[in-house]
């Protein structure tokens, strides 16, 4: 699964029984105007690209948990050097650590198998912030390591999780 742009923004696109195209706002059903290819209004364009970019675009999501957490390791608690590229923050030490392997969306009940599947899944499970922390390299490969040595059902009972 890549780990960028797993839900496609034109994936949003919409279009009238005419194959006319409708505003990409979630619930806007007006036609699209000029000169927005893709929306009704500004207003539209911007509320759904800023929905889109935070829970979406994982260089975006990154970039707020790094912010979030203060640029620390919620492991060994020292803080990292960072840089900001194109308004998103990065660094050569920290990593975006999924505290539930994202492998696991499966026995969790996620599904990818239509929109809005792939969106609950994402905002719910992948791109959560509630299962997303800031690690340092080293301890990311340790709690890595960690789960790739407990076998998948021993790793759901010990971490409480719901097997479906
Ligand atoms: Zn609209
Ligand atoms: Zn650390």
């Amino acid at each position: 699964m890549a780990s960028r742009n797993i839900v496609y923004i034109r994936e949003f696109d919409k279009f009238d029984s005419m194959g006319n195209s409708i505003c990409r706002n979630t619930g806007c059903q007006n036609l699209v105007k000029y000169p927005f290819r893709k929306y009704c209004s500004k207003g539209c364009s911007k509320q759904f690209e800023k929905w889109y970019y935070h829970n979406f675009y994982w260089e975006r999501v990154r970039s707020d948990i790094f912010k979030r957490d203060n640029y620390t390791c919620q492991i060994c608690r020292k803080k990292y050097p960072y840089t900001y590229r194109k308004k998103f923050a990065r660094s050569k030490r920290l990593e975006c650590d999924h505290i539930i392997p994202r492998s696991l969306y499966k026995e969790l009940g996620f599904r990818f198998d239509s929109l809005d599947n792939k969106i609950k899944t994402i905002t719910e499970f992948l791109h959560s912030h509630d299962n997303l922390r800031t690690l340092c390299k080293e301890c990311h490969k340790g709690v890595t390591k960690e789960y790739l040595q407990c076998p998948t059902d021993l790793y759901l009972k010990n971490k409480n999780l719901t097997h479906v």
